[in-house]
């Protein structure tokens, strides 16, 4: 679906209204940046948990899965630098009073400049369609030129500032660019401040400030403190990889997109450890096989482009987004990571314990470099929601809201219905649903006519829906429908199972 507020307002009223996402104590009018998975979303959300797993850590040899604690020892995030530089630069605007991230309004103002030099591409291909050279045009045109080089000029001018922590610097260029309050218009902003993200809270009975611990601002740091627990007890050889899929906590500036920018969410992280100086191949290997899982799920290439940073975090010497074109435009869904032997050196460094790797095959030992794959789980998941949220008209004229969820991942796979409340025709749905639910998440469904019925399961969906009708108690037939063509199939109950297993079968998908 494009990308527009208004597409954005479509999926949260979707999302409320069949169960898959509630504003979190709705009935206290809610809590801010916190949301709640429902019914449906709970099982799409566990669904893309199971996958993203099958896709690390089964189908690889080399790679494990931890589930590490949520609280950990404090000294963690000031080894981390965590509890000194985990803070965004925020401003306010003085006439609306809405805080914002810096960076984020710097980076909406190249996202515009972008999006010209795509217009121009765009009239280009229309006026002169097949003999238009993009690759050309791009390299040539004096405007696409002169935007470049304002992008260019403009990533310089920020990076310079931030990495000098030069926050008035970085005041300057907001107003040198003139970026106004998206909501007052006005140009009137208080000076940049840097502000900590972190949760605190405090351990045990007594109050004192020895005993405040933080909600982990991101599942990496568990991976690195138990790296050697893993490496000994696995007999791990280098290269390997470590995965964690966990809740991580952030206080954030800015929180009005939906799931997107959470203050509690889940990441699916995992921390590949390498020999030094190995780190770029193994950083462009993950990188493509990163972008290949999100192919994977079957979603137009033209969602996904890679974003190269600009200013680097502290740990890292390389670093991309893997961006998804949201309702809300292109924004991070992944990032991945080049992170050197920073973590590692700093635990030893602050644990006093030696972290290091023998490696037989060079018979040396060292502090191995990381190379992280991180993806936001809610990302994915709003991703692959406004991926698949379509309104289609039928030939009848008539509408549908239909999910076009990637089959294995629906949450229910099938839904079972008897034509009719009578004539024996439940009891043989319920044994049909009895054969599957070993297997399947399956949804029984006898209320409402038949055409009712298939909406709500389009619209919530299911991509197969099986009708036991009069015939099945004749020739032990049902008709399978098809979510995506609305085709039925008459197939045999014996043949019901292989049929399933085929469609959802996820070698088709994952290699
Ligand atoms: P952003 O720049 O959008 O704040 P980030 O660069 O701080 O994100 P990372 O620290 O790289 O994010 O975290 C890895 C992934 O975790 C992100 O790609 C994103 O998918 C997810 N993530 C980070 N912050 C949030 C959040 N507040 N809500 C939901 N998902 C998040």
């Amino acid at each position: 679906m494009a990308a527009n507020e208004d597409n954005l307002k479509k999926i949260i009223s979707h999302a409320k209204e069949y169960g898959y996402v509630f504003q979190s104590s709705e009935i206290y009018d809610g809590l801010s940046a916190v949301y709640d998975y429902g019914q449906m979303g709970a099982e799409l959300k566990k669904n893309i948990k199971d996958y993203w797993w099958k896709a690390m850590v089964n189908m690889n040899e080399n790679i494990v899965g931890i589930d590490a604690a949520i609280f950990m020892h404090p000294t963690t995030w000031k080894a981390s630098g965590h509890v000194d530089a985990f803070s965004d630069p925020l401003i306010d605007n003085k006439d609306s009073k809405k805080r914002y991230r810096a960076d984020v309004l710097i980076e909406e103002h190249l996202e515009k400049i972008r999006l010209k030099t795509e217009k121009d591409v765009a009239k280009g291909i229309k006026r002169f369609g097949d003999d238009f050279d993009e690759e050309q045009f791009r390299a040539t045109n004096p405007n696409v030129l002169r935007n470049q080089t304002k992008i260019d000029d403009i990533n310089a001018r920020f990076k310079l500032a931030m990495d000098n922590d030069d926050l008035a610097g970085v005041k300057t260029l907001i107003e040198d660019l003139g970026i106004a309050c998206p909501i007052s218009g006005s140009k009137n902003w208080t000076d940049v401040k840097q502000f900590n993200l972190m949760f605190s809270t405090e351990i045990g009975a007594v109050a004192e400030a020895a005993n405040t611990i933080y909600l982990r601002p991101e599942t990496a740091q568990g991976i690195f403190v138990n790296y050697l627990n893993v490496q000994k007890s696995g007999r791990m050889k280098i290269p390997f990889g470590i995965a964690q899929i966990g809740k991580a906590f952030r206080n954030e500036i800015v929180a009005r997109q939906f799931i997107f920018r959470m203050r509690e969410f889940e990441q699916m992280e995992m921390q590949f450890f390498v020999r030094p100086g190995e780190e770029m191949k193994w950083y462009e290997h993950w990188k493509e096989q990163r972008f290949n899982w999100h192919q994977s799920l079957g979603i137009d290439e033209k969602y996904y482009r890679f974003h190269d940073h600009v200013k680097l975090a502290h740990y890292a010497n390389a670093a991309c987004d893997i961006e998804f074109d949201f309702p809300m435009g292109f924004k991070e869904l992944e990032g991945i990571h080049s992170r050197t032997d920073f973590d590692l050196k700093q635990h030893e460094e602050h644990s006093g314990k030696k972290l290091q790797y023998f490696d037989p095959e060079i018979n040396e030992s060292y502090v191995p470099y990381v190379v992280e794959t991180s993806v936001g789980l809610d990302r994915t998941f709003l991703a692959i929601l406004s991926a698949a949220y379509t309104e289609e008209k039928l030939e009848n004229d008539t509408e549908r809201t239909v999910l076009k969820l990637p089959a294995f991942l629906a949450p229910i796979k099938v839904a079972v219905m008897p034509l009719t409340r009578k004539d024996g025709l439940p009891e043989k749905a319920r044994e049909i649903l009895t054969i599957l639910k070993y297997d399947y998440n399956c949804n029984y469904d006898e209320k409402d006519s038949p055409g009712k019925r298939y909406r709500r399961q389009d619209a919530i969906g299911t991509p197969f829906c099986i009708m036991v009708d009069h015939q099945t108690l004749e020739d032990n037939t049902v008709t399978i429908r098809d979510r995506d063509t609305m085709q039925q199939e008459r197939v045999a109950i014996d043949k019901i199972e292989a049929i399933l297993k085929d469609k959802l079968d996820l070698r088709k998908v994952l290699n």
